[in-house]
């Protein structure tokens, strides 16, 4: 767990991760051992912003001079609303994960960082790919899969949800009426996980392929757990933590991020 400052108390500092809650976020150990490894002067802190408080919080952030932020549940879309300035990727997505405070530009590192972490596990374009959830982290990992030439199919415990989604972002994708069918990835982009619960998938309809849940956790996941019991490859959100961030780290500095010291650092 890292300190928590409430944001009218937030200290000297030149980069945080704001959200609510923002306790269990590993965000300020891994920025603060990129830091420390690159012998940079900065400082990396977790602020806790309620709902209602997002863009006085952002203001006043800024006055104090902190230069960039993360921006974790549930306040993407506000933060996306409040910068002037974003890329295309962002705009289509809606929702922002990362922020230049002085320059009030926004950006998602989210759904880039996504497809760094299949590249890295091998996973090619042209799979058949099962997105699980409609959710924010849904959003842009479906965006950042179609433009990177994924064959994709979505399916949402609420389906009209998922319908929304595909037509918010304009991509093309099935939506499936059951979570079922041939698959070489199938992720989990649902919050199933934070309540202890697994969303469905019919283990038996694919040949097993990789396991994905955007959740990371010390213990696997019910939906990693359900996948090893069906001998499926498996992997967490731990390589996502690090590529967003690696990603977030470069967009504000402009030099290369130190991957291997950040994944040690929340390994
Ligand atoms: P949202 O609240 O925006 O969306 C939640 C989604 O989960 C909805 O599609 C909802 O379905 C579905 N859902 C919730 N509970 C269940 C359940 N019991 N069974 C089936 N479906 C369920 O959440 P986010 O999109 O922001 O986050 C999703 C997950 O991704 C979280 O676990 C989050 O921690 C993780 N994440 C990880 C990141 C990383 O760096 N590793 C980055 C971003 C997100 P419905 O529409 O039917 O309600």
């Amino acid at each position: 767990m890292s300190e928590v400052f409430l944001w009218r108390e937030a200290p000297a500092a030149e980069f945080a991760v704001i959200g609510d809650p923002v306790g269990h976020s590993l965000s300020p150990r891994m920025h603060n051992a990129a830091f420390a490894h690159l012998g940079l002067p900065y400082r990396y802190v977790a602020v806790q912003v309620p709902a209602s408080e997002v863009q006085p919080a952002l203001e006043h952030l800024r006055a104090l001079g902190y230069c960039g932020l993360n921006v974790t549940v549930p306040h993407k879309q506000e933060a996306f609303a409040w910068a002037g300035e974003t890329d295309d990727f962002t705009a289509r997505v809606g929702a922002a994960n990362t922020l230049d405070l002085q320059g009030r530009i926004a950006t998602n590192t989210d759904g880039p960082g996504f497809i760094d972490t299949l590249t890295a596990a091998g996973v090619r374009p042209n799979s058949r790919v099962l997105l699980l959830g409609a959710g924010g982290a849904a959003r842009a990992a479906a965006l950042a899969l179609v433009e990177s030439g994924y064959d994709l199919c979505i399916y949402n415990r609420t389906r009209q949800r998922a319908v929304g989604l595909i037509s918010d972002i304009g991509i093309r994708a099935d939506v499936l009426t059951e979570p079922r069918g041939q698959f070489d990835l199938v992720i989990n982009a649902t919050s199933a996980g934070l309540q202890d619960e697994s969303p469905l998938f019919d283990w038996s309809s694919s040949r097993p392929g990789l396991a994905y849940d955007m959740l990371y956790a010390d213990e696997p996941t019910p939906f990693l757990e359900a996948a090893l019991k069906n001998e499926w490859m498996v992997m967490d959100g731990k390589p996502l933590l690090v590529a967003q961030g690696a990603r977030s780290f470069t967009w504000w500095l402009g030099i290369p991020a130190p991957l291997d010291i950040m994944a040690e650092a929340v390994a």
